[in-house]
């Protein structure tokens, strides 16, 4: 087997090398649609716990799952009219069935809001039903122009999670709620720093009153959306005439919120973590944690490989998810492929060690070196993992950080934009039209106004016009 090519460079070309990444490591692949995307066994691993650690969290708040079909009459999308009219470009619409044309058009759900309020107006009759807290995992299709693996694509995996409310209030509440939820997962589990914030009204979700989203800074120093909550007020329950009796034998619409992820937040991973020689996963993460590579000749292979095996089924029952990689190839070989899939912490094992009762970590993130005794593994595995985890986080957090400028001007503004990139923090009168100039001179939009955003007099970059705070501009995913 010949030496494997080498990735692109970041600092070359960030989406050739993106691109590249994600189909040398098996993470995905183009599909014969275009805009569609197959998800390989790596992909699809660090899908499922991503999924198994959100599902836990939101199961800690009450939520249960459900599972409304994919098809939905084109009429229930058109009930709400804002909805419709942010997602009617985007729609793909089922005309034919069975080999007759439908009476009524149907759509593939870009997301479920009218299937499912439509549903429960008749259901909800009472405040004892309220709350309704539930989520569905599930494909969903908006149909892209421009996608990219992972990050834009026009089916992609996700889940919705929807809920009604008796009072504004408990809306509120639960769609932040959910925001920390989220962002619980991507910092504590995915090591991704997040700006968490309201929407501008403008880059809102179509219908909603209030959207919060995490942001992300990823490498080339753009804005990646990892997650949205929204409130929906009363926009659908009044649309789908969803209402209860209320304890004074009232009749109320109802308040709703929904909440999303999806497997952008695979492609989102990537970004942020990876680097030239392949994916970097963090070990709360990562599909595989330990890889043991044995290192030895035909003459002391079974010696070797014995060692090996019996150190993978230690590490095991240790709770580790590990692998041996026994396979007839040199040993740069396997560390190579790993390196590229990102294990985050590889075992080797030569006759060297074997004899000596040792074995050589080498860890991905750093590339660090160490030789240890066997029989220290289980104590100081954990310690590095933590270490790691810490070290991944705070990484990215200082580059989020080195590269948010605050910025006083439109000249400024321009300039950092176009020199520096990144973040910009900048006062904005709160008018649509400085937004869209904004974002037709620079092509950065307002990702968030964030919660740690200080009330501090200003005036607004592009107007003049008096400004309560700053909020985050940058160019997005
Ligand atoms: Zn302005």
């Amino acid at each position: 087997m010949a030496i494997n090519q080498k990735l692109t460079k970041r600092s070359d070309d960030f989406a050739k090398w993106y691109n590249e990444l994600i189909l040398k490591s098996e993470l995905a692949d183009y599909s014969p649609v275009r805009g569609c995307m197959i998800i390989l066994p790596l992909g699809y691993a660090l899908w499922e716990n991503v999924q198994r650690l959100m599902d836990q969290e939101f199961k800690k708040t009450q939520v249960e799952n459900v599972y409304f079909p994919a098809l939905i009459p084109l009429s229930l999308l058109q009930k709400e009219a804002e909805h419709v009219e942010g997602f009617s470009p985007q729609l793909a619409v089922v005309t034919h069935g069975g080999g007759k044309e439908l009476a009524e058009p149907l759509v593939i759900r870009p997301t479920s809001e009218t299937i499912i309020w439509q549903y429960y107006a008749d259901r909800l009759q009472s405040y004892r039903q309220l709350p309704l807290l539930i989520n569905q995992w599930c494909n969903v299709m908006r149909w892209e122009m421009r996608t990219r693996l992972f990050l834009r694509t026009t089916e992609f995996l996700w889940q919705e999670g929807h809920t009604a409310h008796a009072t504004p209030a408990e809306a509120e509440e639960r769609a932040l709620m959910m925001l920390g939820v989220y962002r619980k997962v991507l910092e504590e589990y995915m090591a991704i720093p997040c700006y968490q914030g309201v929407k501008s009204s403008q880059e809102k979700f179509a219908g909603a009153e209030n959207s919060y989203s995490l942001e992300v800074m990823v490498q080339d120093f753009k804005a990646v959306q990892a997650a949205t909550s929204h409130n929906f007020g009363q926009r659908f329950s009044k649309a789908f005439g969803v209402t209860f009796l209320n304890e004074q034998d009232e009749r109320q619409h109802v308040y709703t919120t929904s909440w999303g992820s999806s497997t952008r937040l695979i492609g989102t991973l990537v970004m942020v973590h990876a680097d030239d020689r392949g994916l970097v996963l963090p070990p709360r993460i990562a599909r595989t944690q330990i890889v043991i590579v044995p290192i030895s000749d035909s003459e002391n292979r079974k010696r070797v490989f014995d060692a090996a095996g019996k150190l993978e089924n230690t590490l095991r029952e240790q709770g580790y998810t590990v692998k041996a990689d026994y396979r007839d190839i040199k040993p740069v070989h396997k560390f190579y492929d790993w390196e590229l899939r990102g294990v985050p912490l590889r075992i080797e094992i030569g006759l060297k060690e074997v004899t000596a009762e040792e074995a050589t970590l080498v860890q991905r993130d750093t590339g660090k070196k160490m030789t240890v005794r066997q029989a220290e593994l289980s104590e100081l595995i954990p310690g590095i993992f933590e270490e790691m985890q810490r070290r991944m986080f705070e990484r990215a957090l200082q580059f989020r950080d080195e590269h948010t400028y605050v910025v006083n001007s439109f000249k400024e503004f321009r300039e950092v934009l176009e020199e520096k990139k990144g973040f910009l923090r900048a006062h904005w009168c709160g008018s649509n039209s400085c937004e869209n100039d904004i974002k037709s001179e620079t092509e950065a939009t307002i990702r968030t106004i964030p919660f740690d955003s200080e009330p501090e007099t200003g005036e607004c970059v592009y107007c003049g016009k008096p400004s309560g705070r700053r909020v985050l501009f940058a160019k997005a995913y």
